[in-house]
């Protein structure tokens, strides 16, 4: 209802006519026609540069380099803005690149008679670039004085490698005072996401011939062992992000039917609501280690991340899963993450979106930005005050 006044107050000027929506939709189309699976986002940045650069943006390209990926490949961050970088107050970010495999593009009418895309990329995040730019362009053709300060930064590596992101850092522009990224959120403004840490268990024994197991030790028995133990293991709780949770994901060990095998390791990712460090401290104080067992963390971790959200405005909601924000340092800009679409269909075969979806992501998109520019849309920053705002959503769902 709220939302509804609002766009009324914004009057017509912001309206999405038929040819925005075609244009949406044209836009989102084509981003995922150019594949862009991690480590290979060539095609779909050089499509979005030059889209960018046809409706009259600036567009710098920023190389990432990382030493870990094929020099050969083109791997480039993308950063517009219509005047001069010096006057960019915030900024339009989400991720080009998608995970594996590539999903084709299918645009079809469910039985409920609406409107739903499918692709890979659909919703994580071309559907996220797609309905930024729309809104950034419907904000440029109602008030081209307020698009001055708008940049948009679309970074590459954001499934797990996270070398976009890092490499931008050193980019940003200097008057930068927000920063939202666009994530399948479902409208909902994220005000915490947990962060993200692995170890692994390497259990050693004994080789013998499997025909005389007790002339050995089991590296594989002594590894079922410490991951059954994991399961008594108290992980610390945070009020906000709630419990940090881990799961064993990978396995490996002997290297023979008839041997006794002398080495086996599992992997355990942790989603911790609480800074790693400490989280570390209590998985090693839990005496999972032993003559056979060492734990050991590989990885880089991540702590978890606590955002900005605008009062009275939008659902409140924390999430489990993490993202790129875990890269972003930067000292005073307000860092929100708000997208379309829903993340139970990201990186599945059925990845998809509705096209309401996409265009009332451009109507919230559009009021995020105009109302955070006029000082209409106020921001709450403190984790205390995030807390209550988050426990009063829940208590109204
Ligand atoms: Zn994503």
């Amino acid at each position: 209802m709220r939302i509804l006044n609002i766009l009324n107050l914004l009057g017509t000027a912001y309206a999405i006519t038929e040819q925005v929506s075609q244009e949406l939709l044209d836009l989102h189309k084509n981003l995922i026609l150019n594949p862009s699976i991690t480590r290979n986002e060539t095609l779909a940045v050089d499509f979005l540069s030059t889209y960018l650069q046809s409706k009259g943006w600036n567009v710098e390209l920023q190389d990432v380099i990382n030493k870990d990926i094929n020099p050969d490949i083109k791997r480039q961050n993308i950063f517009a803005y219509l005047n001069d970088p010096q006057d960019v107050k915030m900024i339009l970010n989400s991720h080009t690149d998608v995970v594996p495999p590539y999903v084709d593009y299918h645009y079809t009418t469910d039985e409920q008679g609406r409107d739903v895309i499918y692709g890979r990329g659909a919703n994580d995040a071309k559907g996220q670039i797609a309905a930024q730019i729309t809104a950034a362009q419907q904000v440029r053709s109602a008030d081209p004085e307020m698009s001055k300060s708008i940049g948009l930064l679309y970074d590459l590596g954001e499934e797990g490698i996270f070398d976009g992101a890092k490499h931008a850092q050193d980019n940003l522009p200097p008057n930068l005072e927000y920063f939202i990224v666009g994530e399948p959120t479902q409208l909902e403004m994220i005000s915490g996401h947990k962060g993200n840490m692995g170890f692994e268990i390497r259990a050693k024994g004994l080789a013998a011939h499997s025909s005389s197991p007790h002339w050995g030790v089991n590296a594989i028995e002594k590894l079922s062992e410490a991951i059954l133990k994991l399961e008594s293991v108290s992980l610390p709780h945070d009020e906000l992000l709630g419990d940090t949770t881990m799961a064993v994901t990978k396995i490996s060990g002997g290297t023979a039917m008839n041997k006794v095998p002398d080495e086996a390791v599992a992997y355990v990712n942790v989603r911790t609501s609480v800074p790693t460090d400490v989280t570390w401290q209590v998985l090693t104080e839990t005496g999972l280690e032993s003559e056979w067992i060492e734990i050991v963390l590989v990885d880089e971790p991540h702590n978890p991340v606590i955002l900005d959200t605008v009062d009275n405005w939008r659902p409140v909601q924390t999430m489990p899963f993490g993202t790129d924000l875990f890269a972003w340092k930067h000292p005073t800009a307000k860092k929100m993450l708000i997208g379309c679409g829903s993340v139970s269909s990201a990186h599945k075969l059925d990845e998809h979106i509705y096209k309401d979806e996409l265009v009332e992501g451009v109507d919230v998109y559009v009021e995020l930005i105009t109302g955070l520019l006029e000082g209409t849309l106020k921001t709450s920053t403190t984790k205390q005050e995030q807390a209550e705002q988050h426990k009063h959503v829940k208590d109204e769902l």
